[in-house]
């Protein structure tokens, strides 16, 4: 079995030089394994369960980076805000509100992504291409007080047939394009598109990825 951070050393020689941001997922893993990569110089990491992190978060460096990338439950947003650098899994305007009232309480700013569902699977959660296009266009984010939205994450359908993968990622960018480079909204800091995992992470990166959410490669196989 090869080391933490002999893995963490090949997935960085994938990766562009710039440009590319590698999360970290350790759901399920020790804070041990976590305080290996962080050895190896990785500072974001990624967490799926609101309970797991906060269990984690006193026992680990304070300079890590955690990015939310679970379905949030409603009634757990009060104990995460305050506590993460990014909410990647928003996946409702129903959520969004409520991350942003939470917010405002605490007297945060909370930075997010708007989670896409665009693969075959009916079981993700998030928006569709069109219900997120109509929520931007709809300006429905202009109420906001305190949340940052900065991009865009998504999954490519769970399949060997690359192409579909490749469907999938492209549609993600696609739809980030279009909220990004419509200058009537008049966007700021929306530049981040999460997609690519373990086994799909270089497609992603060729489909316009700026950020990927990587567990098994680094860590192995999760222990449920
Ligand atoms: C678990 C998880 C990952 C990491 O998946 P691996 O296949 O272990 O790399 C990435 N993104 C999300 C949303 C996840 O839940």
């Amino acid at each position: 079995m090869t080391s933490v951070s002999d893995n963490l050393t090949r997935i960085r020689s994938t990766l562009p030089a710039e440009g590319v941001t590698l999360v970290a997922v350790s759901k399920f893993h020790p804070a041990e394994a976590i305080l290996e990569a962080y050895g190896a110089g990785q500072r974001v990491f990624g967490e799926s369960r609101v309970q797991e992190l906060l269990e984690k978060i006193p026992q680990l460096p304070d300079d890590i980076s955690w990015h939310f990338i679970g379905h949030l439950q409603t009634n757990k947003v009060r104990q995460l805000i305050g506590h993460t650098a990014m909410i990647e899994s928003v996946d409702s305007e129903r959520l969004l509100r409520l991350i942003d009232r939470e917010s405002a309480r605490a007297g945060v700013v909370t930075r997010v992504l708007m989670q896409l569902h665009v693969a075959q699977e009916e079981t993700k959660f998030g928006f569709t291409p069109d219900e997120l296009l109509d929520f931007f266009r709809s300006r429905g984010f202009e109420s906001l007080t305190n949340t940052h939205i900065c991009g865009v994450m998504g999954m490519a359908s769970n399949t060997d047939d690359e192409a579909r993968v490749r469907a999938d990622f492209a549609e993600i960018a696609r739809v980030f394009h279009a909220i990004a480079d419509d200058e009537a909204l008049g966007l700021r800091g929306f530049d981040t598109i999460s997609m690519g995992m373990s086994h799909d992470y270089l497609q992603a990166i060729d489909c316009g990825s700026t950020t990927v959410r990587i567990g098994t490669d680094i860590f192995g196989n999760r222990q449920y």
